[in-house]
C-alpha cells in the first residue's frame, strides 16, 4: 500500500493486491480530511486493508467521526464497510440496492480475494441526486456510467474529484448499456472546477483522462469506434462492445 498526500487535505491509499493477483489494476482508496469529518471513499478489499487506514485517521485525524462513500456496487469497492460499522456509509440508492441484490453472490465468486474476513454491509444513508456537506465543502452526486448507481466525490477545497470506475486508463470498462447518461456524466464531469481526477484504478489524473474516456464513449454513441482496436484498448473495448450487443 502506498500513501500520497494530495492537496491540502487528501491522502490517497493506492493498494497494489489485484495488480498482483492478474487483474493487472492499482486500485484507490481516497480520503478527505474535513473540517468536521473525514471522508473515505470505496473501503476496497476488507478489514485486513482498511484496519490499516482507520489505524491512520485515528493517529492523524483523531476525534472526527469517518463518513464511508461506496462510489458503485462492486466487490472490490465495498468489502471493507465491515471496518467502519459504526459509521454513515453513503451512497446512491441504486448502489445500495445491488450491494443488497449481488454482493453475497460476487463474495462467493471472488472469495479467494478477501482481506481478512469480509461481512458485506449496505450502506446506511442513500442519495438520489447529490448530498452536499456545506460546512466540510464536500459534495456526493449521481454519476451513471460504469454502473446505473455510481455515484462520484468532488472536494471543492482542493478541487478534486474520485470518480470510481467511471473513469480509467486507456478506456473505462462498461457494466451498464446505458451510454448516453455515461456520457452526459462525463460532459458534467468536465464542466466541475476541479484539477486532480482520481479514478477507482489507476494513476491520479487531471481533466484529460475525462476527456479521453468521453471520446471513447462519444464514439460508442456514434458507432464510430473504430479505432480502439487497436491493441492497447482491443480487451477492454470488445467486452464493452460485447455487453452493447454489438458484436
Ligand atoms: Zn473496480
Amino acid at each position: 500500500m502506498e500513501i500520497t498526500r494530495i492537496g491540502r487535505r487528501g491522502m490517497l491509499f493506492t493498494f497494489f493486491y489485484l495488480q498482483d493477483t492478474g487483474f493487472g489494476v492499482t486500485t484507490n482508496v481516497y480520503v478527505i480530511n474535513a473540517k468536521n469529518y473525514v471522508f473515505v471513499c470505496d473501503t476496497f478489499l476488507g478489514p485486513e486493508s482498511m484496519k490499516e487506514i482507520k489505524r491512520y485517521i485515528e493517529i492523524n485525524f483523531r476525534d472526527k467521526p469517518i463518513i464511508v462513500f461506496n462510489s458503485h456496487y462492486d466487490w472490490d469497492h465495498i468489502w471493507g464497510n465491515c471496518t467502519f460499522e459504526t459509521s454513515l456509509i453513503l451512497s446512491h440508492e441504486i448502489c445500495r440496492n445491488n450491494i443488497i441484490d449481488k454482493a453475497e453472490q460476487e463474495l462467493e465468486i471472488y472469495s479467494e480475494h478477501r482481506r481478512g474476513e469480509v461481512n458485506i454491509i449496505p450502506p446506511t444513508n442513500t442519495f438520489t441526486d447529490e448530498l452536499t456537506f456545506y460546512e466540510e465543502g464536500v459534495k456526493f452526486f449521481y454519476s451513471p456510467g460504469h454502473t446505473k448507481g455510481s455515484a462520484s466525490c468532488v472536494d471543492f477545497v482542493d478541487g478534486v474529484l474520485f470518480a470510481g470506475d467511471n473513469l480509467e486508463a486507456p478506456i473505462p470498462y462498461l457494466q451498464d448499456g446505458d451510454i448516453k447518461s455515461y456520457q452526459r456524466t462525463l460532459e458534467k464531469y468536465l464542466q466541475l472546477e476541479v484539477d486532480t481526477v482520481i479514478p477507482g484504478h489507476g494513476e491520479v489524473s487531471n481533466k484529460s483522462l475525462i476527456e479521453d474516456n468521453l471520446k471513447y464513449i462519444t464514439s460508442l454513441t456514434n458507432n464510430q469506434a473504430e479505432e480502439y482496436l487497436k491493441s492497447r484498448y482491443k480487451e477492454v473495448h470488445l467486452q464493452n462492445l460485447k455487453l452493447l450487443g454489438k458484436l
